[in-house]
């Protein structure tokens, strides 16, 4: 039995106005499970409401969040409720009400990651197709004026940089400009093949390598040189549940093919523990054979795990439930800084800190 998570994942937009090329909202493979629509305020009231133990809310996973008309009255039924918003996965923050940039601020949502893969409009729409980079400085520089005027650190911005072949060349302008802008600069590794074919896979591969700590040039290296996976999604059947606009439960932000069901009255602890959701885990952790009305079932992810026999253990579980959200409030971030951290040199230390974790929850 999983107790109900101080974290929940909950799509506040399944729309998204731009055509980001491999990206399967863009490419309509999310009409299916997922389907196309905005979080209602008065469903996310009573979620809110039904669940106390819910402290924290990630809004953003397939679309754009600032595209929901109800935006604004979300963040300030959360903040009244004391309960912390974040857009953690990404805003492309293209199209943006002052209101709800006023909103973000006043209400003190706490973290907005800016996906900015470019520093000039070419390059920048080359993979944000139909973005304007324009606007989505000039909507940094009005939530930095509203910040000014309530005295307040946030929302906290990131740029986050996906580094591809065709804009690599441009990291370095962009974080100068991620500077001037008072945003810490993020360097993400693209997702490969992820959901289909690689997208522009980087050239100049020991510059990549170069411009970050853990001098990888992709998720594979990655994974090769630190036997872990880049991003760990699968963790959220434990620790942060996505819930689906409409109250699908999809248990991951990576699933877009089925769902786990609905979360009935808004009760997310009843949900999280039902079968379907007990079997995933379960075969996550390679503990059972894998079924065809399992989302996990077609995800690649799990095809990783099934094909290299690294499954879940419960210390994966277990670091990602209770160390990382009393670390650094969620797993995505922990999972970030750990990356961060991952040199050659850090390894035989994080791995020596782990194996002592692993002994202390078995
Ligand atoms: S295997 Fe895929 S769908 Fe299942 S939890 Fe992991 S990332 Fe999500």
């Amino acid at each position: 039995m999983i107790a109900t998570p101080s974290i929940l994942l909950l799509e506040a937009s399944s729309v998204c106005q731009l055509a980001c090329p491999s990206c399967p909202t863009a490419e309509g493979k999310i009409d299916e499970a997922v389907g196309r629509g905005f979080l209602k305020f008065d469903y996310f009231k009573q979620l809110v409401d039904t669940n106390p133990d819910i402290s924290c809310i990630e809004l953003s996973n397939w679309g754009e969040i600032f595209l929901n008309p109800d935006l604004p009255q979300i963040m300030e039924y959360a903040y009244k409720r004391g309960v912390k918003l974040k857009a953690e996965n990404g805003v492309n923050l293209n199209t943006a009400k002052k209101e709800a940039l006023e909103a973000a601020v006043k209400y003190r949502f706490r973290y907005l990651n800016c996906s900015i893969d470019g520093a000039t409009q070419e390059v920048y729409e080359t993979y944000r197709k139909r973005g304007k980079l324009e606007n989505v400085l000039e909507n940094i520089r009005t939530i930095n004026a509203f910040k000014k005027l309530y005295n307040s650190p946030f929302p906290e911005l990131q740029w986050q940089f996906i580094m591809h072949g065709h804009n690599e060349h441009e990291i370095l302008v962009a974080k100068k400009l991620a500077e001037e802008l008072n945003m810490r600069f993020f360097l993400k590794l693209q997702w490969g093949d992820m959901y289909g074919e690689a997208v522009s896979p980087v050239r100049d591969r020991e510059f990549i390598r170069s411009v970050q700590a853990n001098q990888v040039a992709d998720r594979q290296e990655f994974a090769e040189k630190f036997n872990r996976d880049y991003i760990q999604p699968c963790v959220q059947l434990w620790q942060t549940p996505q819930v689906n606009f409409d109250g699908k439960l999809l248990g991951c932000c990576i699933n877009h093919w089925s769902d786990f069901g609905v979360v009935n009255g808004a009760d997310v602890h009843d949900a999280i523990n039902n079968d379907k959701m007990a079997y995933a885990r379960d075969m996550l952790m390679g503990k059972v054979e894998a079924k065809n009305d399992i989302p996990c079932t077609s995800c690649s992810i799990y095809k990783q795990k099934l094909a290299s026999g690294r499954w879940m253990s419960t210390a994966d579980a277990y670091e990602n439930l209770y160390v990382a959200p009393k670390l650094l409030g969620s797993a995505r971030t922990y999972n970030i800084m750990v990356n961060k951290l991952m040199t050659a040199k850090n390894q035989r230390f994080l791995k020596r800190i782990r194996s002592k974790f692993d002994r202390l929850v078995h």
